[in-house]
């Protein structure tokens, strides 16, 4: 049996704060871009070759993206429906194409860069700044079924407050192992 909680893929909206560190205007083009975007499409082409047990998966940007065609025309592979000239339409479909290949590839730091940008520096808990003692956490864990997730898994947590998550994961898989005995190699569906 494989198991991937619902809300690991689900869409993320935002409202929109200025950019901290990804100030740069293709960077404000994708964030936009990516706001409230649906990645269901991308699971579907995928399907199996991602993993929900995995924090890194081996996958290439086709497999997520596959070339688009509309009667013999080549039309942009990020979804848009434009046409295309090569695979995009233009750079920020490109961009926006590369940065959810990272986050589903699982590359945390460019999924840090989007919380950042997005959300600032700070441990959802705590609200601690210090951005050397923040992590990257998945809030369904990988152990638990949230690998190759959609960006709304993912929060910052200081050091402390990851250690305290961490130790609530391993009492969770407990319990779904318990459960749900999942398929550990299998895909998602
Ligand atoms: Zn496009
Ligand atoms: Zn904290």
């Amino acid at each position: 049996m494989v198991y991937q909680p619902a809300e690991c893929r689900e869409p993320v909206k935002w409202s929109f704060k200025q950019g901290k560190t990804w100030d740069t205007p293709r960077g404000k083009a994708v964030l936009k871009l990516i706001d409230g975007f649906d990645p269901l499409p991308i699971y579907q082409h995928a399907g199996p070759k991602l993993h929900a047990y995995r924090r890194i998966q081996s996958i290439e940007v086709k497999d997520l993206f596959p070339d688009l065609r509309k009667d013999e025309q080549r039309i942009c592979a990020c979804g848009c429906g434009r046409p295309a000239k090569r695979r995009y339409h233009n750079e920020d479909c490109a961009a926006l194409v590369n940065i959810c290949f990272e986050i589903l590839y699982g590359r945390l730091e460019s999924i840090g860069t989007v919380l950042s940008a997005v959300f600032g520096y700070q441990c959802v808990q705590c609200e601690r700044h210090n951005y050397s003692k923040l992590q990257v956490d998945h809030r369904v864990a990988v152990m638990n079924g949230g690998g190759a997730s959609w960006l709304g898994n993912f929060q910052w947590l200081c050091e402390v407050h990851h250690k305290q998550k961490t130790a609530r994961d391993l009492a969770e898989n407990k319990k779904q192992k318990e459960e749900i005995q999942p398929d550990l190699f299998g895909g998602i569906v």
